[in-house]
């Protein structure tokens, strides 16, 4: 389980994210919905570690990790910007986070070939980044993610750069991934269709503040909600 408690970031006077505060479920997937620039990837990165907090804490399990550096929160991560390194092989690139954490070559392949399986990549190990589409680039971002077995994935916006049929492709394949792993999902989207079919609940964002919390099947049902709120047109 996952805990966040009044936590903040302000840049100056800028408050990008403002006391935001939530229980995360193990196994669950939430999705963080809001309009750009509402704190969405500020939040992911201070659950990943890459920025520290103005204010509040994180505590994953129980252990507070607020101020924990990246390597050290077992988390796997798929950037808005995805970036492969170019000049390493697909197998190389999924294989990274492990040489990050001392594991020895045979296993660091080993691992690669599995985390490739599980999103359809086998056979891709072999090739560079500039010879795969740009779902199979995502794919491989994913595999990335996943290669430690992390117990909690963070991915931001990991379907914008794709186009509609591809998008929904891999809309299915990380809703796979989350059943056949077990892991605990945090999922950034601008998009409230893509929210409320792949989330359990969706936590909706605006200037840095939670909004809503609500499961997608009552926003579903009810979308006078949503639409009361009066900022979903500022989304599309
Ligand atoms: P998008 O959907 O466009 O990706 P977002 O919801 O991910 O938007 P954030 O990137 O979290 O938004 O940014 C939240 C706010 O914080 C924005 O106003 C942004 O300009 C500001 N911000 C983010 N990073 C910095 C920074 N390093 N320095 C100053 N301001 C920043
Ligand atoms: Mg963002």
């Amino acid at each position: 389980e996952i805990a966040v408690d009044g936590l903040a970031k302000h840049y100056g006077s800028l408050k990008a994210v403002d006391e935001f505060a939530i229980n995360i479920r193990s196994g669950e997937f939430l999705a963080l919905l809001g309009p750009s620039g509402s704190g969405k990837s500020t939040i992911l990165m201070m659950l990943a570690g890459f920025e520290v907090p103005t204010a509040g804490r994180i505590l994953i399990d129980g252990v507070d990790c607020t101020r924990l550096p990246p390597q050290k929160r077992n988390i796997g991560m798929v950037f808005q910007h995805y970036s492969l390194f170019p000049h390493m092989t697909v197998a190389d690139n999924v294989a990274f986070p492990l040489k990050m954490r001392g594991v020895g070559r045979t296993e660091r392949r080993r691992r690669a070939a599995e985390a490739l399986k599980v999103v359809r990549l086998d056979g891709y190990g072999a090739r560079m980044p500039s010879q795969l589409s740009g779902g199979q680039r995502q794919r491989v971002a994913l595999a990335r993610a996943i290669v430690y077995e992390p117990r909690l994935l963070l991915m931001d916006e990991p379907l914008s750069a794709l186009d509609k049929n591809l998008r929904e492709e891999m809309q299915l394949e990380i809703k796979r991934l989350h059943h056949e792993l077990g892991i605990t999902v945090v999922f950034v989207t601008h998009d409230q269709g893509e929210a409320l079919t792949m989330a359990d609940r969706v936590a909706i964002l605006r200037g840095g503040k939670l909004q809503q919390l609500s499961p997608a099947r009552e926003l579903y049902e009810r979308p006078a909600n949503l639409f009361a709120a009066g900022f979903i047109g500022e989304m599309n």
